[in-house]
């Protein structure tokens, strides 16, 4: 049988966007700064907006006696609100962003992250380094930009061979569910044919500059990588989507979420880096927490829970 991978649709995403119009006109909680020092490097979260999702794709069977949790989570309605954002790490030398953004052609909500780095006075040309993730839309769209050039033209690009081999494979999008993979396999095969030659392949262990290296967070996609940072005694990963809601992961790491494309993995992922996080007292950001994501793994009762920082 086909192993087959959740994928997001785009009717979805902007069916969803139609119905929460009051809900997305709620201000984002607010904040005290996206910035934190980790030893001499300056690490600042830029939001790229938000996706509305129906909550079906990440509960599959809402079980009725885990409302409150659903609740906590924002996921107690029909769709939820998932922000988005995207770090940018400044090192004495230079600019380096971890994921893209959407780019123009994903959602209505999404694609703000040009603007919030041109408002913050970043010229995109500066940016010397993009560690990527994992190839779905909200991390890897926005690196082409509204003209189909490259966003950060300067810049070189590093993915895990793994996770370039699964999109690239021909047999990828018939692995996906069937109306989603035209709009997934397509669009990620136009961005990777875009940014091909600025690619470097990288893996659990190698150093992109010095302090700044890989780990290994398969289970939302084949080859997700998280982006481990560590300057003197401080440490901070920068977790992609391996761990993506504040109540939901970090509490119950171990329920399974539609978006993941290896839910089995994913979980044991989790519950390895909820670990680690906690044992050598990291910092974190996620890229779908909430603003401006920067937080803690703390000890709850029996396991773990989301402590935002600033
Ligand atoms: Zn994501």
């Amino acid at each position: 049988m086909t192993e087959k991978f959740w994928s997001p649709n785009r009717r979805e995403f902007i069916a969803g966007a139609a119905a929460t119009a009051a809900l997305s006109a709620m201000p984002l909680p607010a904040f005290a700064s996206n910035t934190v020092k980790v030893g001499d490097l300056e690490i600042t979260t830029f939001s790229d907006g938000h996706i509305n999702l129906p909550t079906s794709i990440r509960i599959a069977k809402p079980d009725p006696s885990k409302k409150e949790i659903y609740e906590r989570a924002g996921q107690g309605g029909e769709v939820f609100k998932s922000p988005i954002n995207v770090t940018l790490i400044r090192t004495p030398d230079e600019l380096i962003l971890v994921d893209f953004g959407s780019g123009p052609r994903f959602t209505p909500t999404t694609g703000k992250l040009e603007q919030a780095l041109s408002d913050a006075g970043i010229d995109f040309s500066a940016i010397s380094k993009v560690i990527l993730t994992h190839g779905h839309p909200d991390h890897l769209w926005g690196s082409v930009n509204d003209f189909d050039e490259l966003t950060f033209p300067e810049a070189t690009y590093y993915i895990a061979e793994k996770e370039f081999a699964f999109w690239r494979d021909p047999e990828a999008a018939a692995k996906m569910l069937p109306e989603d993979r035209q709009a997934f396999a397509i669009g990620a095969k136009a961005r990777f044919d875009a940014i091909e030659e600025r690619i470097k392949f990288v893996k659990e262990g190698d150093e992109i500059v010095s302090g700044i290296g890989l780990i290994e967070t398969n289970g939302h996609t084949q080859g997700h990588v998280s982006v481990e940072v560590n300057s003197g005694s401080d440490k901070l990963v920068v977790l992609g989507d391996a761990l993506t809601n504040h109540v939901i992961s970090f509490e119950y790491p171990e329920w399974h979420s539609g978006t993941d494309h290896l839910p089995d993995v994913a979980a044991a992922t989790r519950k390895r880096l909820l670990d680690r996080l906690h044992n050598e007292k990291a910092m974190l950001i996620g890229y779908h927490l909430p603003p401006p994501a920067i937080g803690r793994v703390v000890k709850s009762g029996s396991g773990y829970a989301y402590e935002a920082l600033t």
